[in-house]
């Protein structure tokens, strides 16, 4: 861990500072909140895996043409990134209906949905992260029309890449959460992490529809076998990617 005096500490992340004000560097903790930080705990084994995922993932859409942070892994729990102004907006695309949007729309998990939705959430934990609408987004002036074009069509592009990197996996890529962030010249890239935390993935290998589970899920309604979910997730990307 850095031994310089820490930027920021979120729930599952801190950021240092290093000594090129152009780069951070992100240090994966194990510890798991939910339900806006109602619930806690710790998850064995959660930051080395959130760390390695991220990084695998990272990398691969860097590959494949979408600008991210990443810049390296430097240990098992460390990343260095480019220092980012982050928008505080979390980028939610759904795949198959499940959590949130089940419970706010009634639609039944796992509805295989016609097409990707993609939704905008205020970053703000003392509010709730409420969904936003267009309105509420031009309101707030947190992007400007074109920025959010930007933002939808990197998601959508994005989502398409995880979805076949996750189906040579055998998981099927629910949803999942982005964030971005402006570079130093202003431009929009990939921030955050993209991890079992911030992901829906069901393993296509198994039908039973609470074992199939390998995310954060697992930690959220007390499934038990978190870490080996984690792992799993885990030992595929590798497998994959090696
Ligand atoms: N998500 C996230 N951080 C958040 C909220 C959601 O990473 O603060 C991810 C979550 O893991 C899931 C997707 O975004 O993969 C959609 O989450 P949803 O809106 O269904 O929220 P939840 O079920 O957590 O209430």
């Amino acid at each position: 861990m850095s031994t310089k005096e820490k930027l920021y500490e979120g729930k599952a992340k801190i950021l240092y500072p290093t000594d090129n004000p152009e780069i951070l560097l992100t240090y994966f903790k194990d510890d798991a909140t939910a339900f806006n930080a109602l619930k806690r705990g710790q998850i064995r084994g959660k930051g080395e895996v959130n760390c390695t995922v991220s990084v695998a993932l990272l990398s691969y859409l860097e590959n494949k043409g979408i600008p991210t942070h990443l810049i390296e892994k430097i240990s098992p729990l460390e990343m260095l990134v480019k220092a980012v102004q982050i928008i505080p907006v979390e980028v939610v695309v759904r795949n198959i209906a499940a959590g949130s949007l089940c419970k706010q729309t009634g639609l039944p998990e796992g509805q295989i949905l016609p097409q990707p939705l993609v939704e905008f959430y205020l970053k703000n934990d003392d509010l709730g992260d409420p969904l936003l609408t267009y309105d509420r987004l031009m309101l707030l002036e947190l992007v400007t029309d074109s920025q959010l074009t930007e933002l939808k069509n990197l998601t959508l592009k994005i989502n398409q890449l995880l979805q076949t990197f996750f189906l040579e996996c055998d998981i099927t890529l629910v949803d999942f959460k982005l964030e971005f962030g402006f570079d130093g010249e202003g431009k929009i890239i990939l921030a955050d992490e993209i991890s079992p935390d911030t992901c829906r993935l069901w393993d296509n290998k198994i039908s039973d529809p609470q074992a199939r589970i390998m995310d954060k899920d697992r930690f959220r309604r007390d499934l038990g076998e978190v870490e080996n979910a984690y792992q799993k997730v885990q030992e595929r990307i590798l497998a994959k990617i090696n």
